[in-house]
Parts: structure tokens; C-alpha cells; sequence
């Protein structure tokens, strides 16, 4: 239903919301705090830097790279991800950041009224990619142990069933039981968000060649310190990736992010795999030391931890004051408040974990 006209208008005149998409008046802007901090571990970037390979792709940009347009769907592109990956470029669709391969398989496989059903908590912008495209967004909160709960979505039967995993904001990888629970009791698509699977010991990529209706998405934002750049992919059958390219359309990622991601797969792969590793042995090590100043850190296989705390929007003004940015979340289930505490150097954490524990001894002081 259209508003009424607002007073004073004249009639028959439109204003921006006589025009507007009913379903937009719900949705607002995407926006997290991201005022600068000296230190911030809040959105779980590659904070160890850049793949010196792409940086040196970038500053040897050729300038037809800016004054043409890039390949249409990126060519070169899939063919350095599949050859990552270890699939035929046909099964990998790249976009502007996963976030854009997430809209266009949500896009290509929804049809207005359909639901998406997806795990809450988990990644904040699928309901809002629901109900852009026309759909339904429907959440299904995760087990007590955080797992994702396959009868929810084997009920919910959804056109587009999305799991993460590991999941944010939680950390911890979906059990794989459940995961297989989920994607062979469903009709529809299956997008397995696998953001930070870079991070964690197993991953679902198996999947595909027994259920061509899986879709895996990946990023060059975290573990491959890309996210400037912004270049996301999907994995999945051949006939699946046809569609989501024709949803995604073409010149989506730039000349210069193509030429840097290739170079950072194809030359940086060790730069990357280190940089894993020392994220997987800080996470250990903030761990022990969350528990040791008495916090109590969920299980992750990510490069953040969530730490319950019991006033998650103080606490980060608290840390902000000290020039240290985390993410806040409030009043998630079975959890409450929490922060999100990004990996990276270790001086980096040693100074969130001083604040924290400052916080604590004032809080109980
Ligand atoms: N999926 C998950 C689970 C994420 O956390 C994020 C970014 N925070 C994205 C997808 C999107 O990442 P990008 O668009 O940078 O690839």
C-alpha cells in the first residue's frame, strides 16, 4: 500500500516516497561503527597487510587497465581460483566482494516471495539480500551449542537455504553431520557462506560433485588481505554458475582487483598460508588469555573470537576510548552480549587484552 500524500505536496506530485519500494522503508543503511581506531579488530581483515605480489600487480597497472573496461566475467580471474581451489574454471562465479556473489545467487534462484532461510545469528546482510531481491528471509536460531539446526530448515523446505560456516559472528564451524543433514533433506539451493574456511580445518567443497544444488562462496577479504579491492567467488556445478553469472551481469570486478587477486593466488600463496597460520596460533593464544582474565570465549575455527560480555555497547566505547575497535553485538541468543575481536599481530591483541582486562577490574572494583 502507498503512504498517504504529505501535507502540502501538490497533488499528483511525488515525492521520494510515493516512489520508494514498499519493502525499503524497513531497511537502513548498512552501517557498523567504523570511525577510525589506531588499533581495529573489528571487521577480521588480513591485518598482517598485503600480499606483496598484488601490491606489485597494482603498481605496475598497465592504463588501459582504467581507461577500458575489465574482462567481462573476469576470465583470467576464475581461471587462477579454480586452479586454487583445484575445480574447472566453469564451477566459479567472481563478483564485487561475496557480498555481491551472495545478492546474485540469491537473485538468480528467488523468486519474488520465496524464503531464504538462513541460521540466526549469523551474517547481517542475507536478510536484507532477501528481501531486496523480493524474498522472504526466514531465521532459524542456531542450536544451544550454536550449531545450525537442520530440522529448522528440513520444516522451512526453503528455496535458498543458507548456512555459514564457520559462522559469524559465532566462529565455530556448523557440524558436518548437520550440514549434509541440511543439504540433502532440502529441494533448493544450498549456499554454503565459507568466508573464513580459509581459517578452519575442513570445508564443505566436497559437497558439490554429490549435490549440484550446493553453492560454496569464498573471499579474497580475509585471509588473502584483499578486502580493499573487493573480490568475492562462488563454487558449484558448471549449470549453477551459468545462472549466477547471469544475475551478477557483467564488469562487476575491476581490471586492477583481477590483476592483483590473480597475482596474490598465483605467487603469494605461501605469504597467504603463513599469515593463516599465525592467525590460527593467536586465536589459541587469545583464547588462554580471555580465560585467564576470567572471560569465557566461544570455540572458533575463524580469525575472531566471540567473547560474552555483559554490556557489549559500553564495553566497546570503553575499548573505542583507548583507540581500540572490536564488534558489539547485543542480546544474541543463548549468548547475550558479546564482542567480535578480530586476530591479528600480537601487540595488537596484548593491548585488547590489557584494556579488557582493565574493564574488568573497574567493573568489579
Ligand atoms: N560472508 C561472511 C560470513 C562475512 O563475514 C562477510 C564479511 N564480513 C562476507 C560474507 C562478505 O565479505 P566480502 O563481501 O568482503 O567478500
Amino acid at each position: 500500500m502507498r503512504p498517504a500524500p504529505v501535507p502540502g505536496t501538490a497533488a499528483g506530485s511525488k515525492n521520494s516516497l510515493d516512489v520508494a519500494r514498499e519493502t525499503y522503508r524497513s531497511i537502513s543503511l548498512y552501517a557498523p561503527n567504523r570511525a577510525p581506531a589506531s588499533i581495529d579488530l573489528s571487521d577480521n581483515t588480513n591485518l598482517w597487510g598485503v600480499p606483496p605480489a598484488a601490491l606489485r600487480a597494482i603498481s605496475g597497472t598497465v592504463s588501459s587497465a582504467i581507461t577500458r573496461y575489465p574482462a567481462l566475467y573476469a576470465v583470467d580471474l576464475k581461471c587462477a581460483i579454480a586452479d586454487y581451489v583445484g575445480v574447472s574454471p566453469d564451477m566459479v562465479a567472481t563478483g564485487c566482494g561475496s557480498d555481491d556473489v551472495l545478492d546474485s545467487t540469491i537473485r538468480a534462484f528467488g523468486n519474488p516471495g520465496d524464503i531464504v532461510a538462513y541460521p540466526d545469528p549469523s551474517f547481517a546482510m542475507i536478510p536484507l539480500f532477501a528481501k531486496m531481491n523480493g524474498l522472504l528471509g526466514l531465521p532459524i536460531p542456531l542450536t544451544r551449542n550454536n550449531d545450525a539446526d537442520a530440522s529448522g530448515y528440513l520444516a522451512a523446505n526453503a528455496a535458498i537455504s543458507y548456512l555459514c560456516s564457520p559462522n559469524n559472528p559465532t566462529g565455530a564451524s556448523f557440524a558436518r553431520a548437520t550440514i549434509e543433514q541440511v543439504v540433502s533433506g532440502v529441494s533448493g539451493i544450498v549456499i554454503i557462506d565459507e568466508a573464513y574456511a580459509d581459517f578452519a580445518a575442513w570445508n564443505c567443497l566436497d559437497l558439490i560433485a554429490h549435490f549440484p544444488r550446493v553453492v560454496i562462496t569464498r573471499t579474497m577479504s580475509k585471509a588473502f588481505g584483499l578486502a580493499g579491492l573487493r573480490v568475492g567467488y562462488a563454487i558449484g556445478d558448471p549449470s549453477v554458475v551459468a545462472e549466477i553469472e547471469k544475475s551478477r551481469g557483467p564488469y562487476k570486478v575491476s581490471g586492477i582487483a583481477q590483476r592483483a587477486s590473480v597475482a596474490a593466488l598465483t605467487d603469494d600463496r605461501a605469504w597467504v598460508e603463513q599469515h593463516v597460520r599465525d592467525a590460527i596460533n593467536n586465536r589459541g593464544r587469545l583464547a588462554q588469555c580471555l580465560l585467564e582474565i576470567g572471560l569465557a570465549p566461544l570455540p572458533s575455527d575463524s580469525n575472531f573470537i566471540l567473547v560474552p560480555v555483559a554490556n557489549a555497547i559500553g564495553w566497546d566505547t570503553h575499548l573505542r576510548e583507548r583507540g581500540i575497535a572490536v564488534r558489539p553485538f547485543t542480546a544474541l541468543p543463548h549468548i547475550g552480549d558479546a564482542l567480535r575481536i578480530s586476530i591479528g599481530p600480537w601487540p595488537m591483541l596484548q593491548k585488547c587484552i590489557d584494556a579488557l582486562g582493565e574493564l574488568l577490574r573497574e567493573s568489579l572494583g
